[in-house]
């Protein structure tokens, strides 16, 4: 689907959510091809793991070892050959020779009818497979312990060499986002550095008159930009880099020299504000001019108008370094509901992730929503238990698209989808929690 202005698209009174993401996916799948074929997005950078969390990994994190290195107890206990159990009751006596612990292993063999003290994550000695945990052991003396046979199977509470990474494997995929556990991992294979894709570059922008920066006073009808505030604690959760390009004024020489701006330095610019139907006429006179940009109205609530396409590459620059760019609405909760479903899988499309869709969960609604089919709706809501312990989701009060403080009190969106009507109260509903995402 072409998001050209003149695209059928603008002749859709209402664009479904699912439609607009499959245009932003294709288009973005066609920025990457074109800067490959150039060579824009091949660029990749080696960063130290403290910098590496929220980045995309660039190519498979192998293994250069096996983890555990070697076979290991998983218990505090006594490690023994485990030929001698059984399934009956009897009593097996075991002789204590010695103690290994984590990080000075015991040299020697153990034989039959002798056990080592063994320490968790120790090196497992020869000849034994089986540790029995202290607290199963029936009689414990300095030099002998006893247990029932049948109280554990040959092989247990072991750890096996490479069970958990083999030498030469990907430990991690390349287009993985970084996660805290990825870093843990990656050091304890003694990987100091990793491969990760440049950091896209986000402009970001905020229009209308009525905007006042922090350290201006406001005067009657103005009011303070916090979307770009909003819009920076987003971006900030990707580990991208930010160019705050400020409040710009409602006419056009001063839009247009921020837009061509942003394109200059840019990968992708989002500005929010300037798309609703009295101002789009102004905004799509200049994205004639300087782009190719479609003017959707999305069956979604928040978010109904939205503007997306690409700026054409400033003269002077490499050919085919076009800017992607999203102008969402301007009602601050509107912001942050079109940033979650779609500009933050574009973003990550475009850096590489492989895995773009945040994650959703179900929750049982606590008090009937009203909703007409026909359009996608994100209402904020506190997800907790219910009195049964079963998960549960209620609505933080007004709902209405300019309210931030239903967003600031909420810890994920209800989402009800297309065509679906009313909800009642016990209904299940899907749900995507904001932690880590908004
Ligand atoms: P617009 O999409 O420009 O028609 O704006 C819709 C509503 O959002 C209006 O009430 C604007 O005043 C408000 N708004 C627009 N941009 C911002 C911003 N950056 N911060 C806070 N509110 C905004
Ligand atoms: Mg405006």
């Amino acid at each position: 689907m072409k998001c050209s202005p003149n695209s059928p698209i603008l002749l859709t009174s209402s664009l479904h959510v699912d439609e607009a993401r499959k245009a932003i996916s294709q288009l973005v799948k066609e920025l990457i091809e074109e800067s490959q074929a150039i060579g824009d997005v091949t660029h990749i950078e080696t960063v130290s793991l403290d910098q590496a969390i929220n980045r995309i990994l660039a190519e498979d994190l192998l293994s250069p070892i096996d983890v555990p290195a070697a076979d290991n107890s998983a218990m505090d206990g006594y490690a023994f050959n485990g030929e001698c159990l059984g399934a009956s009751d009897a009593t097996i006596s075991l002789k204590i020779v010695g103690t290994a612990y984590a990080g000075k292993p015991y040299v020697g063999k153990i034989n039959p009818g002798e056990c080592l003290k063994i320490m968790t994550g120790a090196v497992m000695p020869i000849g034994c497979d089986t540790v029995i945990p202290q607290e199963f052991t029936s009689t414990q003396t300095e030099t002998q312990i006893e247990f029932q046979e049948n109280q554990l199977k040959p092989g247990e509470n072991r750890r096996l060499r490479g069970e958990d990474l083999q030498q030469g494997k990907p430990a991690i995929s390349s287009g993985r986002l970084l996660r805290p556990s990825d870093l843990g991992l990656a050091a304890s294979l003694g990987i100091a550095t990793l491969k990760v894709k440049r950091k896209i570059k986000v402009a970001i922008l905020s229009s209308g008159n009525e905007l006042r920066s922090l350290d201006q006073t406001l005067s009657a009808g103005s009011i303070y930009d916090s979307n770009r505030y909003s819009l920076t604690g987003l971006l900030n959760r990707l580990n991208l880099d930010i160019i705050d390009c400020g409040i710009v004024r409602d006419d056009p020489a001063s839009l247009k020299q921020a837009f061509l701006d942003a394109a200059t330095k840019a990968d992708v610019l989002i500005s929010s504000g300037g798309v609703s139907v009295g101002e789009a006429d102004f905004t799509k006179q200049i994205m004639q001019e300087l782009g190719d940009v479609g003017f959707w109205k999305i069956a979604m609530r928040p978010g109904r108008p939205m503007a997306f396409g690409i700026l054409k590459p400033v003269a002077g620059e490499s050919p085919a370094r076009k800017t992607l760019f999203f102008g969402l609405p301007g009602n601050p909760v509107a912001v942050m509901v079109t940033f979650y479903q779609f500009v933050r899988s574009a973003l990550l499309q475009l850096n590489g992730a492989n895995q773009t869709e945040p994650p959703i969960t179900q929750a049982i609604c606590e008090a009937p929503i009203r909703k007409k089919p026909g359009r996608t709706e994100f209402q904020r809501a506190i997800f907790g238990r219910n009195a049964d312990g079963r998960p549960s989701v209620k609505l933080t009060g007004s709902q209405g698209a300019g309210i931030l403080r239903s967003m600031s009190e909420a810890n994920c969106f209800v989402i009800l989808g297309h065509d679906q009507g009313n909800i009642s109260a016990g209904d299940w509903v899907d749900v995507a929690l904001f932690d880590g995402l908004l």
